[in-house]
């Protein structure tokens, strides 16, 4: 299915029968998911406008057209042109030149003045330069990590290359009948953490996420059960991941180091906002005593093997299944992959974590695809009692706890995931708390990066945090907002004025939220509010449920004993994961119907509860399975 050519020198030949001789062909190459031709004359090309969708469509792949190297204008030459070609309202940043490419990447604050209507811009770029443009946003707050990324890919560029056009060669093999389909549970089932799914075909072993859980420190519960596959790291084909939460994406770096050579495809968002998180997550580890299972090299492995997709991009991953992305409604950049095996032989949808219903942030999760047997779906809040109220009394909530502790002169604690939920309360914040109101709102950790990688990406974003980016009015800029240093936190805690704490990690379990605990949690005047899932042993669900004690490591690295006098609330509006309203209303919502449906990611009782509501009241085959279990889907 994926080609209908079996050798690079098949597809050649069909391309040159399409592409005029004028072009000038010198090369043709399979780079990832995408077709490369290389041309002298690239002006000829443009003469026929059709002519890139007849290639497509004859090819069923993506085209990208490069000049050859022997027409390229020389570097400083290029860069001159350029400079001259681009409005100079694109607000460039920076230019560089990736010769493994060749291609000039253009960093902007506005891409779109760069393009030119219609892409007209970049068009006289490549008619004048020879070079391909590719455009990239800069962040509006300044982003050391997105900064890191782009240049750690572009050092990558000639290994990059290497690898892109291996795989590419990989897809050109022989079609052979596909006849069964079958998913493996490796983690995350029946539990939250560790997320971890294997799909198998005779030909195809693809891994959908592959997570940690952060809240255990027992190795036994720690990591997905990779061992129980039977196969080495490197027969792999494939990594897909639907969001960068550190329970999706905290193991992948450990396949790189030891022997897993293949790609993992997300989405650009996702790409960066996971090298955010396990940055942080070695540091974490590290600092705690666990020892990390990888280091810093292996990300940039991992970096260096991800191939980006946008949301609606049907993608080949091996030469029996493809996928393509759709929103998912959780984080910035999160997915559900829509997966198609075999000649139609089967469809299934794996969720990842969903919201089906509006944030202030991002729409709801799609609901439409092409065609859906089977739905791997998330349970966290699939419980029949697990109701979030709406957004509006969330956010009521929240101001009316802040100006209460205002009164008291206290601090207010909140602690979020340093992605999604952080962005979603700033938001809230930045609505119902003018800079005049004499409150400051800290941010701790990775939450200004985060937010910085927001601003990379508005066209993730709901449709007016998106205009408010794009004209420079970005919410997570404004001056309501300080950050943190790390030496600055007792006398934060410590001072006299009113302000709101926002730190991670979100249920407690480490990070900078802890350290805020431990210095605010003695006083009555203070508030701590939980706005995100609380897991079943974390210290985040222990205050909540009324601990009046709970035990903590002190700055002796010494077993302590913390009191809990500071007022507890909890705000459960504003979470990216669905409740179970919501969980039925996507399934009701779906189009096609799948007939079956297998419930994961929940504690055990809320995967049990969510399967046997779906099956009775929607007459459909659901079930939650354990961990190792493999289900035959086909
Ligand atoms: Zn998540
Ligand atoms: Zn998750």
């Amino acid at each position: 299915m994926t080609s209908q050519f079996s050798s690079l020198k098949e597809m050649q030949t069909a391309i040159e029968e399409v592409l005029p001789k004028q072009c000038e062909l010198t090369k043709c190459e399979v780079e990832g998911p995408q077709v490369v031709l290389y041309l002298k004359n690239i002006k000829a090309f443009y003469e026929d406008r059709n002519l890139l969708t007849k290639l497509a469509s004859r090819v069923r792949k993506k085209i990208t057209l490069r000049s050859d190297s022997s027409v390229l204008l020389p570097p400083e030459e290029a860069l001159n042109k350029i400079k001259a070609l681009v409005p100079p309202d694109a607000g460039i940043n920076e230019i560089k030149f990736d010769t493994a490419f060749n291609e000039v990447v253009i960093e902007a604050h506005k891409p779109g003045v760069v393009i030119g209507k219609g892409g007209l811009v970049l068009k006289s770029i490549v008619l004048e330069t020879g070079w391909n443009p590719r455009v990239l946003r800069s962040p509006t707050s300044p982003s050391e990590v997105v900064r890191a990324i782009r240049a750690s890919l572009l050092h990558a560029g000639e290994d990059r290359k290497k690898f892109l056009v291996n795989l590419g060669k990989k897809m050109l093999v022989p079609s052979m009948p596909c006849d069964w389909v079958k998913v493996t549970a490796l983690g995350g089932f029946r539990e939250v953490g560790r997320s971890c799914t294997l799909l198998q075909t005779p030909k195809s072993n693809i891994l959908v996420d592959c997570g940690l859980n952060v809240d255990s420190s027992d190795p036994a519960r720690m990591y997905p059960y990779l061992n129980s596959m039977g196969m080495a790291l490197d027969q792999i084909d494939a990594v897909i991941l639907t969001h960068a939460h550190l329970d999706h994406s905290g193991f992948i770096p450990f396949l790189y180091a030891y022997g897993y050579e293949g790609p993992l495809y997300c989405t650009p968002a996702t790409r960066d906002l996971t090298v955010l998180l396990l940055q942080d997550c070695i540091n974490v580890m590290n600092g705690e005593g666990k020892g990390s299972p990888y280091g810093e090299k292996d990300i940039k492995k991992m970096l260096s093997h991800t191939i980006t997709r946008e949301y609606g991009e049907v993608t080949d991953v091996t030469p029996e299944v493809r996928f393509t992305f759709y929103n998912a409604g959780h984080i910035l950049g999160s997915s559900q992959v829509h997966l198609h095996v075999g000649e139609g032989l089967h469809n299934l949808v794996i969720t990842g974590d969903f919201k089906y219903g509006r944030t202030k942030l991002l729409d709801p999760a799609d609901t439409r695809f092409p065609r859906v047997e089977t739905l791997i779906m998330e349970s966290t809040y699939g419980g029949s009692h697990d109701m979030q109220p709406p957004i509006e009394e969330g956010a009521a909530k929240i101001a009316r706890v802040v100006r209460q502790t205002m009164e008291r002169r206290g601090k207010v604690l909140i602690p979020v995931f340093s992605v999604g939920r952080s962005q979603e309360i700033m938001l809230i914040l930045e609505e119902q708390f003018r800079e005049d109101m004499g409150l400051k709102v800290y941010i701790d950790g990775m939450s200004k990066e985060a937010s910085g990688i927001h601003t990379v990406y508005p066209e993730y974003l709901r449709h007016n945090i998106q205009r408010r980016i794009l004209q420079n009015d970005s919410p997570f800029d404004k001056p309501l907002f300080s950050n943190v240093v790390p030496k600055n936190r007792k006398d934060i805690a410590e001072s006299d004025d009113p302000a709101v704490i926002l730190a991670p990690s979100g249920m407690l379990t480490g990070g900078s939220s802890v350290e805020f605990l431990k210095l605010l949690a003695h006083d009555e005047r203070n508030s701590i509010i939980f706005v995100g899932y609380q897991s079943a042993t974390s210290l985040g669900r222990k205050i909540q449920m009324g601990s009046k004690e709970v035990p903590v490591i002190n700055d002796k690295n010494k077993l302590d004993t913390l009191k809990v006098n500071l007022q507890v609330e909890t705000a459960d509006a504003f979470s990216g994961h669905s409740d179970r309203n919501q969980l039925m209303a996507y399934v009701r919502a779906l189009r096609p119907k799948p007939s079956r449906i297998i419930n994961i990611h929940g504690d055990e009782a809320k995967c049990d509860d969510l399967s046997r509501s779906l099956s009775r009241m929607m007459h459909i085959d659901a079930r939650a399975p354990m961990n190792l279990d493999s289900t035959r889907l086909k």
